[in-house]
């Protein structure tokens, strides 16, 4: 069975890996199409576009944003986006400014906390645009004030933790605008972290669905059969595309690999083909 993998991240956001690392990764995997989707960037679209053409993979130009639904974090991919639209350019920045932000006040609190990190030293973990918890994360470990990336996660950083700090996120009914406005095809991704029941979970997608969105990552490196199961009967019923991605990062979430995710995971390339019709590309 042919198999994709859509949801990827790069040194451009919070992965391990150049873009041209990532596909090259896929590649040795047997893949035939992968995305790139990185948080709040478009940076390493190109790249990975010149590589997949090297290479004979197709490339789907993708994001992932964070947003706020029923005041509650969630994760929106983008598929088939215009990554050249100056709009959505100017709406990444923004993000992305926001992201400088809440740093800088998590550093602060680290300070106070006499964990002291400076925002250069930040960045230089970052290396590329978006700029995340995970970055300081590594920083704190490496600095010796957390044994390990969860570590960090769960003394300073995770949602309540001492130098927690929440981000100004957008609405999820914005950030689906702006990736249909860019052309793209907006779906919930990784469900299985807005932890609800399945019938809860199906009224959530409900409203998501009313607000534009197209599709749910079905298959995902964190899912159990069983939650394939339950998300299929809910793309089904609420006539919504199928997606799946591993979310690979390199050593940020260990034992994921491109293609292949953790547990068994393999993802179809037959659910390219309704993607690519829903985004119009399929002319
Ligand atoms: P940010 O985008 O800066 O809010 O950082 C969020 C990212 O941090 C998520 O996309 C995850 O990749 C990562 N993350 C969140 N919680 C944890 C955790 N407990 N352990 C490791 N990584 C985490
Ligand atoms: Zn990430
Ligand atoms: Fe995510
Ligand atoms: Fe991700």
């Amino acid at each position: 069975m042919a198999r994709i993998d859509l949801h990827l991240h790069s040194i451009y956001s919070d992965g391990e890996f150049r873009p041209c690392e990532v596909v090259k990764f896929g590649h040795q995997k047997g893949t035939t199409a992968l995305s790139l989707t990185d948080h709040d960037t478009v940076g390493g679209i190109p790249e990975a576009l010149q590589t997949g053409q090297d290479l004979g993979i197709d490339i789907i130009p993708g994001i992932e944003l964070s947003a706020y639904s029923e005041n509650r974090e969630i994760h929106i991919l983008g598929y088939y986006i215009d990554w050249t639209d100056p709009r959505l350019d100017a709406r990444l920045q923004v993000l992305r400014q926001s992201r400088h932000t809440r740093n800088r006040e998590i550093l602060t609190r680290l300070q106070e906390l006499q964990f002291p990190l400076t925002y250069e030293e930040v960045k230089a973990v970052a290396g590329r645009d978006s700029v995340g918890r995970p970055h300081i994360a590594h920083l704190l470990v490496q600095k010796g004030y957390a044994a390990n990336l969860q570590d960090a996660f769960r003394t300073f950083l995770g949602e309540g933790a001492l130098a927690f700090v929440p981000r100004h996120l957008p609405q999820a009914r914005e950030v689906i605008e702006w990736i249909r406005e860019a052309g793209g095809v907006a779906v919930l991704a990784h469900p299985c972290c807005i932890k609800r029941k399945k019938e809860e979970l199906f009224k959530y997608c409900e409203t998501l669905r009313a607000e534009g969105l197209q599709g749910i990552e079905v298959f995902y490196s964190a899912h159990t059969p069983k939650d394939i199961r339950d998300y299929l009967e809910i793309a089904r019923k609420l006539n919504l595309l199928v997606t799946g991605g591993s979310d690979f990062h390199g050593s940020i979430k260990p034992g994921i690999a491109v293609g292949v995710g953790r547990g068994g995971l393999k993802i179809p390339q037959t659910l390219l083909a309704p993607l690519r019709k829903a985004a119009g590309q399929d002319r």
